[in-house]
């Protein structure tokens, strides 16, 4: 956090930090991106999310560039697209491309697809990407314990994050525990529940967000944000991207944070990590 951009950041488990608040691309129209990203870089965001299979990390990289910010003041993560597990490296050159990257800062596979059964293939190649210094930090997404478990055995490197799906009606509480405990940051994809239920009409929310004179998505991500799990909302309307990035300015207390907390009921939106191929 400095004076002039107020996102804290997390120091990951390999001597590189991420700003704990960022913008996410997911269902961002590749001939929007550009727009969008600078959008969002036009309200102070510096961590964006993308990935290959979102198809806009073209976008993403002339925004970028467009914006003359300095390499190092940016946090850019992208995603080993599903199929290409056995060509990870390829792959990796392949966004470096796109996006007119040397490298990114973090580098994910995008999930563990366990029929395909080439997860630790691809992660020995991120291992090897992550040594060259063309990805500062790897990690995973949507892996579960037994798949975070096999990693450990097969390979070396502890994953910096897993990204996966959280939201308060589905906050994952044994993976997250488990990743903790091993020094993996969680990353909480479609931290407004994106948008599939009734989470910023629940009484939980919308008195906390009266009681702070703060919208509903903002009582929702500064919870994220307390609880330390790393987030990008997405929205591509600049007011809401606006608004998302103002949640520095008030603290939830712990009574507020417990029923926000209780909201927990296995209400998982998106798909099923063993069965996404
Ligand atoms: P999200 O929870 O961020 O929800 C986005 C939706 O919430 C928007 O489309 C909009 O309808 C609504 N919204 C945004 N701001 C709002 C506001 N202020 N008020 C009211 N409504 C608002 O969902 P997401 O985009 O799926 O998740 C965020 C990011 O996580 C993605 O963009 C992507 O980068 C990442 N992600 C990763 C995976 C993965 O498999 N690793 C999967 C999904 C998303």
């Amino acid at each position: 956090m400095t004076a002039s951009n107020p996102v804290p950041t997390i120091a990951l488990n390999n001597d590189t930090s991420i700003p704990q608040l960022g913008f996410g691309v997911f269902k961002v129209d590749p001939p929007e991106t550009e727009r969008i990203v600078t959008d969002a870089l036009e309200v102070g965001y510096r961590h964006i999310d993308t990935a290959a299979a979102y198809e806009n990390e073209g976008g993403v990289g002339a925004a970028l560039k467009a914006s003359g910010i300095a390499r190092d003041e940016l946090f850019i993560t992208t995603k080993l697209a599903n199929p290409r597990q056995t060509q990870a490296s390829a792959a990796f050159e392949e966004s470096l491309e796109k996006l007119s990257l040397d490298y990114v800062d973090l580098y994910l596979i995008h999930w563990p697809t366990p029929e395909r059964d080439t997860y630790v293939q691809a992660w020995k190649e991120l291992e090897t990407i992550a040594e060259s210094g063309r990805a500062k930090a790897i990690g995973v997404s949507n892996f579960l314990v037994p798949h975070l478990q096999r990693l450990f055995e097969e390979t070396s490197i502890v994953p910096a994050v897993d990204q996966i799906e959280l939201h308060p009606a589905y906050q994952q509480p044994d993976v997250t525990s488990f990743a903790h405990e091993h020094g993996i940051h969680i990353e909480a994809w479609g931290p407004l529940g994106q948008g599939k239920y009734d989470l910023l009409e629940l009484p939980q929310i919308t008195e906390a967000a009266a009681a702070h004179g703060k919208t509903p998505a903002q009582i929702v991500i500064r919870w994220h944000l307390q609880r330390g799990n790393i987030v990008f909302p997405k929205s591509n309307r600049r007011e809401r991207m606006a608004e998302n990035f103002d949640v520095f300015d008030f603290t939830l207390t712990d009574a507020e944070l417990g029923a926000i907390t209780a909201l927990e009921r296995g209400g998982r939106v998106g798909a099923h990590p063993n069965e996404l191929n």
